[in-house]
């Protein structure tokens, strides 16, 4: 059925690169210890900077997926026998647990029901009875349920404390206007291959005053003293990935042109479309608090894994489930698309569970995201 392009990649990373940034992408490699890398360099690190709405130097960028960052923050920042705080809700937060635990830390799992956003008086209340935490670890958009949670409400309990509150923003950072600074989180993780809108292999690691206070930089290769001291001059410790930080200028011009004022309220639109559509043929959105990136959707009365093969057959990829919740959902990316792109990934959504005998109105799904966008737009 496919005859003129590939495969459409609707997943929670990678997600589909702008031509623009694939332009880019595709030119010659040019030398890292060169002034022109150097300019590029310091350019993106300038635009990240606004991105985030912040003056600081204190981050930066590693050749790395999104995870070489999230262990980057537990090496360089906690020491062994530091007790932290891992929110648990899904695939995500048990990773924060489990490289914390890696290191020696002494990790308290807060266990949330897989969906559940947490309750920022639950981890008040944790560390009251636990004062020498020295940790929150938390995602802000816990890709693998769809669940939001709210770090700007755990920034204000943190922010009185000693305690820095650790924010997994790999599917929040350039969907949500997020203000480290101001919200009162300590560090921030961010992925290349989700709303950065690149392919894998770069992280950004950005953190506060107060975490630079116990800064440690146990690590050989993601060593944060030994490289922001480079970075702020426009030089890396390591080989840099060069391409990926020339079409992250790219990107961050892309998306500080929009404004991220706009790019979040885009991403409203189309999130609050899917769930509309997804919902109006019978299916549940899994999360009780959905993010605005991804929604994961609970197919009822067709089962999840043969509803992705009948996307997939019309050129849709989206993914399933991961850990307990494989078999049981989809999920739905949002990220680098345009609001009329979804239309594609719903139809292919409707033709799916009618083929798999779902009992709807033709065009009810597509239809009723159509009539939201009308009214939202
Ligand atoms: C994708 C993702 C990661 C990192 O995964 P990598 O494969 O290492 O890039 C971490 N946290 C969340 C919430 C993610 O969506």
């Amino acid at each position: 059925m496919r005859v003129f392009r590939g495969e459409r990649i609707f997943t929670p990373g990678p997600v589909e690169i702008p031509e623009r940034i694939r332009e880019v992408l595709g030119r010659q490699i040019i030398h890292h210890r060169t002034p022109e890398f150097r300019e590029a360099f310091l350019e993106a690190r300038t635009l990240f900077k606004r991105l985030i709405g912040s003056d600081s130097e204190n981050f930066v960028f590693f050749a790395s997926s999104g995870t070489g960052a999230m262990e980057a923050s537990v090496l360089n920042f906690f020491r062994e026998g530091d007790k932290v705080i891992a929110v648990v809700g899904g695939k995500f937060g048990e990773r924060w647990s489990q490289i914390g635990k890696r290191w020696g830390l002494e990790v308290i799992d807060l266990q949330l029901e897989w969906g559940k956003s947490v309750d920022p008086e639950r981890v008040e209340d944790l560390l009251r009875r636990h004062p020498d935490c020295r940790g929150v670890l938390v995602q802000m958009s816990e890709s693998s349920t769809g669940a939001y949670h709210d770090v700007k409400a755990l920034g204000e309990i943190t922010e009185k404390r000693d305690t820095l509150l650790v924010v997994d923003a790999i599917t929040a950072l350039g969907v949500y206007n997020i203000k480290p600074e101001e919200w009162g989180i300590d560090i921030l993780v961010g992925g290349s291959q989700k709303a950065f809108l690149l392919p894998p292999g770069l992280s950004m690691l950005w953190f506060s005053e107060k975490a630079k206070e116990s800064i440690s930089g146990r690590s050989y290769y993601f060593n944060v003293p030994e490289e922001l001291k480079k970075q702020v001059d426009g030089q890396t410790a390591w080989t840099p990935a060069i391409s990926l930080i020339l079409g992250l200028r790219e990107s961050l011009t892309i998306l500080l042109g929009a404004g991220m004022e706009k790019v979040e309220a885009t991403y409203r639109v189309m999130a609050e479309g899917v769930r509309r559509a997804v919902e109006s043929i019978g299916f549940r959105v899994f999360p009780e608090n959905p993010v605005i990136s991804l929604t994961a959707v609970e197919p009822k009365g067709v089962d999840p894994e043969a509803l992705r093969r009948e996307m997939l057959r019309v050129g849709v990829r989206v993914a399933g489930g991961q850990g307990k919740l494989k078999g049981r959902i989809i999920r739905i990316s949002h990220m680098g698309h345009d609001p009329v792109d979804m239309v594609v990934a719903l139809s292919a959504l409707e033709m799916g569970a009618v083929r798999l005998g779902l009992k709807i109105r033709p065009g009810e799904c597509v239809g009723t995201y159509t009539g939201t966008l009308q009214s939202m737009l």
